[in-house]
């Protein structure tokens, strides 16, 4: 009360304030369509939204996309076979799919300042398997090709396939590694990745949990990888991709960035310079429904130079594009273009200060002591506690979060030591610097109530937690006195 934010007020979906009345009988309408033939998925449709309601969601991964997004995807797009490019189609009939299409890169591409968007890729790890084969195509198999003297492929004898497989299974490939925040396909052992590669990982700082530029520099002269790849899904500073580049160009690798995280603050201009990659990345990976706020889906964006290998994502390695997705690629960045998510980002940006300010001040021990972009990683070793107990512990207070390595984590990668939590749900449901200074003391008071349990054995167990009396009650209450303020979807009503 009395914390009255005009402005936040345009970060909301913007769209809903107006459409809500007609928003809200098109979906009524639409959940007795299904009802009609299943009704326990429209029943669980309708749930779906009265707990994303009801839970304060800290996952930094998920966000609410607008209406618009959401009903683009339930359309007959559904229904159409799209294999090929804009264009250039294997199916009759894609007229209007190449219209949905361009425009989603058209979009993609002014939004990020990219020569090339490629918007068929259904989700993040699908862009990155993409964009792996597409530079080993451009790097490897082109000019392999021409040293065989021969124009295409067709024209290769199996010995040549032979040696060719050979080569493109030869290349290195170096990435962040896991317990540092990277991703498993950036070729963490058991992905694909680390099997189809040679892989090596860099990793952060032990003293500070800061990317150390020169020890990843040695490591790169040492292991001369093809490809350099950049990115995170759990570190919660800023990457600087100029010097990222310098390192790639030393050593003649290709820089590869997965924004799959972040890509809402390259789009909202919040990483700008050296923390944008796009002018410095060969190869931009993403997924469009972090904090990008999206459909459920990826893309790639690329110099020129790397398009054509790039375009031959399916049907080489992708299924049929889902071309209601694309649609809703197309309005979402669209929505992206607006002043509007500019504000949004630098909202996220500065609630995540605001939350990890509130953790620190309340004595919390966070990875790397801070955050300069949408993720907190909290250390919950300092409460006695796994990631795991402190996950489970939240999640029975409504506080929805995930647990995540450390560096160097004592406890592995299954029970962990941390929890992840990130800011783009929630500010973009309204929630401004004092309401996550409230979500920081809710998570502390639950940590510092929770104990941990015991096996069976009665030896102490990284599972098993005790929650004090009551805390979880009182913690539902003051987040639901939260949420009632700034409600997810307004005027959407289901009963
Ligand atoms: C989330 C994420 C992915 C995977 O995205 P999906 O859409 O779940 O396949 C890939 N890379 C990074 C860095 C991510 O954070």
């Amino acid at each position: 009360m009395g914390m009255g934010r005009p402005e936040r007020a345009v970060t909301r979906i913007d769209l809903m304030a107006d459409l809500s009345s007609l928003t809200s009988s098109a979906y009524q309408q639409a959940l007795e369509v299904i009802a009609s033939v299943e009704p326990r998925v429209a029943e669980a449709t309708r749930k779906e939204l009265a707990d994303q309601r009801a839970s304060l969601k800290l996952i930094a991964s998920e966000n609410y996309a607008s209406p618009a997004v959401l009903m683009t995807m339930g359309t007959w797009f559904s229904d159409k076979y799209a294999e090929g490019t804009v264009g250039h189609r294997f199916y009759a009939g894609c007229q209007n799919v190449d219209t949905v299409e361009a425009l989603a890169a058209e979009h993609a591409r002014e939004l990020f300042g990219a020569e090339y968007a490629y918007v068929q890729p259904h989700s993040g790890i699908d862009a990155n398997l993409t964009a792996y084969w597409a530079i080993l195509a451009h790097r490897v198999e082109g000019p392999w090709l021409q040293n065989a003297g021969v124009k295409n492929m067709n024209e290769l004898t199996e010995a040549d396939w032979e040696k060719l497989r050979g080569e493109l299974g030869n290349q290195r490939l170096l990435g962040m590694s896991l317990d540092a925040g990277g991703h498993l396909t950036h070729g963490f052992r058991p992905n694909i990745s680390g099997k189809m590669f040679h892989q090596n990982q860099y990793g952060t700082d032990p003293e500070t949990g800061l990317l150390d530029y020169d020890a990843l520099r040695a490591k790169a002269k040492e292991f001369k990888p093809l490809i350099l790849v950049a990115g995170y899904s759990a570190y919660p500073r800023r990457v600087n991709f100029a010097k990222m580049r310098e390192i790639a160009d030393e050593v003649g690798a290709t820089l590869m960035v997965d924004m799959a995280h972040f890509a809402g603050l390259v789009a909202g201009k919040v990483f700008q310079g050296d923390e944008d990659p796009v002018p410095h990345a060969h190869v931009v990976t993403s997924t469009s429904h972090k904090s990008l706020r999206g459909p459920r889906g990826g893309f790639i964006l690329a110099t020129e130079e790397y398009a054509p290998s790039v375009d031959r994502g399916c049907p080489m390695v992708l299924g049929g594009p889902l071309s209601h997705v694309m649609a809703a690629k197309a309005v979402a960045f669209a929505e992206a273009r607006q002043d509007s998510f500019k504000t949004y980002a630098q909202d996220v940006a500065d609630n995540a200060q605001s939350l990890a300010d509130g953790f620190l001040k309340r004595g919390a021990k966070l990875v790397t002591g801070g955050t300069d972009n949408h993720i907190v990683l909290l250390d919950v070793t300092s409460f006695g506690l796994t990631g795991r107990q402190a996950e489970s512990a939240l999640l029975d207070a409504g506080v929805v979060t995930n647990r995540n390595s450390v560096p160097s984590d004592p406890n592995g990668a299954w029970y962990t030591s941390g929890v992840r939590l990130g800011t783009p749900a929630l500010t973009t449901r309204g929630f401004g610097s004092d309401e996550f200074d409230k979500v920081a003391e809710l998570i502390v008071d639950v940590l510092k109530n929770t104990e941990q349990g015991t096996t069976k054995a009665g030896e102490p167990s990284k599972a098993s937690y005790v929650l004090g009396d009551g805390v979880a009650d009182k913690t539902r209450a003051a987040s639901a006195e939260l949420l009632a303020k700034y409600p997810l979807y307004p005027g959407l009503d289901l009963a």
